[in-house]
């Protein structure tokens, strides 16, 4: 008896997990608004950019592409020094794709921009209050501040900024060159 209830039991368990595993999977970003993504995707993105950090000049920046990272990994985009708390601004117009953490960037944006590029900024203090998956912000609009948050944590607060050509973590370029 004790046996059947056992198997019962984990028959049911099984079949629990199954009907879990087979849910459909919610959508990971709320879908954005198709006139907007439509328009950016006309455009092109610009092969100069304004330094998406409050009273940074370009000179003062590093070209930190490259460089070796945890786990055989290297750098992908540039990282920009500021106080904690310095301003961040959009370096393009856009809409808000993704506001989720992450365990390396910390607290990130995630702008769909012209032509198909997405733009990451990660590390943040806080995103800008208020701030929304679907709105759309223009070059230079405040987005949030810098920080230190993700796998930033032991290192001085900056702004990792990450551009992407062929759509989200795809196709990733140096910005560098697009901040002289
Ligand atoms: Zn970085």
């Amino acid at each position: 008896m004790r046996r059947l209830i056992s198997t019962l039991l984990l028959g049911f368990s099984i079949l629990w997990i199954a009907a879990c595993t087979s849910s459909p999977q919610k959508p990971s970003t709320t879908p954005l608004p198709a006139e907007q993504v439509k328009k950016l995707k006309s455009m092109q993105l610009k092969s100069s950019l304004p330094i998406p950090v409050q009273h940074v000049k370009a000179k003062q920046l590093k070209d930190t592409w490259g460089a070796s990272r945890s786990s055989g990994r290297t750098h992908e985009g540039i990282d920009i020094m500021a106080p904690r708390g310095t301003k961040v601004f959009s370096a393009t117009e856009g809409l808000i794709a993704d506001l989720r953490n992450n365990n390396l960037g910390g607290k990130v944006v995630w702008i769909m921009g012209p032509g198909g590029s997405w733009h990451y900024y990660a590390h943040l203090d806080e995103h800008k209050r208020g701030l929304s998956v679907g709105d759309y912000v223009k070059k230079g609009d405040l987005i949030g501040y810098v920080g230190n948050t993700g796998n930033a944590r032991h290192t001085a607060p900056h702004l990792h900024y990450g551009i992407y050509l062929d759509g989200k973590g795809r196709g990733v370029v140096n910005p560098y060159p697009y901040l002289r």
